[in-house]
């Protein structure tokens, strides 16, 4: 019979029910047996956690993120265990998991090579099979002190009551597998064997503590999923982002570089890259004509008084370059946004109703003092050119023209083969301007606007920019990678700033409202993002070469460049392979140079005056009449085709 004075914790399971834990027994005795650890009054705990109070549970299954995070975890513990028992003298420091895996910090008496990480795969195999239990052990200072003996990293911490790892001042607590203990908070997997599908990917050299002063230490990383399916298209998916790597690729297709004299960010766009963008700024520049946008130009500096206006001093002042003197009393500086400029177009001159909405349009070049840490290829640069847009607009206007610009959004994308969007509404920043009421008539266009287009979306707080809230939309590339590439964002707060006015119908002065909006955000960083989507093969419209000619010998020259020219005469961008290699040679060249369409030119061709046309998949086609050619190609570049046109001989 149970004593009525020990308590029996009454526990609510996720779909409501209760349950009454008898006293001594863990929570996973009443979970399902996919649960890796629990959720406890919503603190993660062990399967093993016996609780002595009333609660609430919810089991955690390995792939969810929290599951994920404590699979990798426990996994980071098997590594370390593995490299002790093959190298007793090991010294071992920390070791957290990390997005998609894992490391472990080592001082070891021979550094490891990559030759090493199959054998302690092999080791941290055998762990996982022989099924040890993490148990978790409390113990004094001093116990710690002495179990950890040998471990000058653990003692360290133990002796700075590192709460993080586990060392409190009066407890420490240890998880022991095996012969083997880590100091560590918690919670694991409960045992070796529920740990799932791993491999180790790398070595690194990293600072104890990450202090120069400090020892240098070796760090293994490595990858764990649930199942060797999910590890398998991990390492695939990695690949494939390697393969489609856009720093890579602008080298090979020769699009762009980053000259070391311009300083961290700067890019140059060589020839092909050239073409490349003014193929992308002439459709958004025309798309926008076309819905009613106005185009402007604006210089890349402005004094001060400008940026004290605006808010971007206060504000925004660690992401732009320092002030420029001109040793007469004024300060400029280079932009970091172009909004102020097309404030001062409206400004130019007294505006009516009947000039609203004003929807001010340019491929504005902005620069932002990024740090250096975060600068990676296109995707993140200093100097960049934006699809800017702001519209200015009387408030009963401003839903329509949100929506509109929503529409826009998803017209563009999609020609780039952009579906389905991730869409957020981000709320009020901490670093704000303008009063609370702005920004709540700010959050509620927007929110109408979003109810009313049918797009789903989620609301992501205090992620908004410092004048007004924002839609942003996210979008994913071919291998299922997530972009943020649009941004529409409500203001009302540079109008007021900046003193903006139309005249009503009623002959009085009114305040306008702003939307500020880039649909592919930096034509840089959309073109980094379009390169690994496409994996640098471009549909024809955008291609800088669309069809390589190559001639079988000299004595074709003559005719490959009578084609090349009437190819160029039906707008097409061709180039003639003159160079003296084999045919074989300059077919790759071309497939490496992911030239949509080559035409090889040997008698037959010269004679009949037709082409052989080898589209991107290596499928050729002999025989195929040069208008046939011709007509196929202008249509799929006209059209902005996302496929290759077929020929028939
Ligand atoms: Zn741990
Ligand atoms: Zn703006």
């Amino acid at each position: 019979m149970r004593l009525s004075w020990l308590p029996m914790p009454q526990i609510e399971l996720p779909d409501g029910h209760r349950v009454a834990l008898p006293e001594g027994e863990p929570i996973g005795s009443i979970l399902p047996p996919e649960a890796i650890v629990a959720r406890f009054d919503g603190e993660l705990v062990d399967l093993s956690f016996v609780p002595s109070s009333d609660g609430t549970v919810e089991p955690v299954v390995p792939d969810q993120p929290d599951g994920l995070h404590v699979l990798r975890h426990s996994m980071a513990h098997v590594m370390a265990q593995a490299v002790c028992d093959l190298i007793p003298d090991a010294k071992y420091a920390i070791g957290p998991p990390i997005e998609d895996g894992f490391y472990y910090d080592f001082e070891l008496p021979q550094p490891l090579t990559p030759d090493d990480l199959p054998r302690i795969e092999a080791r941290m195999a055998e762990i996982r099979a022989a099924d040890q239990p993490f148990v978790r052990e409390e113990l004094s200072r001093q116990q710690a002190l002495e179990r950890f003996a040998d471990q000058s990293f653990k003692r360290e911490i133990i002796e700075g009551l590192d709460e993080a790892e586990g060392a409190g001042a009066d407890t420490v607590v240890v998880y022991r597998s095996g012969e083997w203990s880590d100091l560590c908070r918690g919670p694991h997997v409960p045992s070796t064997s529920r740990l799932g599908a791993f491999k180790l990917l790398k070595l690194a050299g990293a600072y104890w503590r990450g202090d120069e002063s400090r020892p240098m230490l070796q760090r293994v990383y490595g990858t764990a999923w649930p199942t060797e399916h999910d590890l398998k298209a991990y390492l695939h998916r990695v690949e494939e982002a390697e393969r489609r790597d856009h720093r890579k690729l602008g080298r090979q297709l020769d699009l762009f570089s980053f000259p070391e004299e311009l300083g961290p960010g700067l890019v140059v766009w060589h020839q092909r890259g050239g073409i490349f963008r003014k193929q992308l700024e002439d459709y958004v520049r025309d798309l926008h004509l076309e819905r009613g946008y106005d185009l402007v130009v604006t210089p890349h500096l402005a004094r001060r008084v400008l940026w004290d206006t605006s808010g971007h001093t206060a504000k925004f002042i660690e992401n732009m370059y320092p002030v420029m003197d001109d040793g007469q009393g004024n300060q400029y500086f280079v932009k970091p946004m172009n909004c102020p400029f097309h404030v001062l177009i409206y400004k130019s001159q007294v505006r009516s109703y009947r000039d609203l909405p004003m929807r001010l349009s340019e491929l504005g070049t902005v620069y932002r003092y990024e740090r250096a840490g975060v600068i990676h290829g296109l995707l993140r640069v200093r100097g960049m050119t934006q699809d800017d847009s702001h519209i200015i607009c009387r408030e009963d206007q401003l839903i329509d023209e949100i929506l509109s610009v929503f529409d826009l959004t998803l017209d563009i994308h999609r020609t780039f083969g952009f579906e389905d969007p991730v869409v957020t509404l981000s709320t009020k920043p901490g670093q704000a301007i303008g009063e609370e009421s702005m920004w709540a008539r700010a959050i509620e266009a927007l929110t109408k606007a979003l109810n009313n287009s049918g797009l789903e979306y989620t609301v992501a707080e205090e992620e908004g920019a410092f004048y007004g809230p924002k839609v942003d939309f996210h979008f994913r590339d071919a291998i299922g990678r997530l972009w943020q590439l649009t941004t529409v964002q409500v203001d009302f707060a540079l109008p007021e700033r900046f003193d903006m006015e139309f005249v009503g119908e009623d002959n009085e002065r009114h305040r306008p409202v702003m939307i500020h909006r880039a649909i592919l955000g930096s034509l840089e960083r959309f073109s980094g993002v379009l390169i690994e989507h496409y994996a640098g093969a471009f549909p024809l419209w955008l291609a800088p070469e669309q069809v390589r000619l190559v001639p079988v010998a000299d004595r074709h020259l003559e005719h490959a460049r009578e084609l090349a020219e009437k190819l160029r005469a039906a707008g097409l961008r061709p180039f003639v392979d003159a160079s003296g290699e084999t045919v074989g040679k300059k077919v790759r060249a071309a497939q490496l140079m992911r030239v949509p369409y080559t035409l090889v030119i040997g008698d037959r061709e010269a004679e009949t005056g037709n082409v052989t046309v080898r589209d991107r998949s290596g499928t050729e086609v002999k025989d195929v009449s040069l208008d046939v050619f011709v007509r196929g190609l202008v249509d799929e570049a006209g059209s902005r085709s996302l496929e290759q046109s077929r020929f028939e001989g």
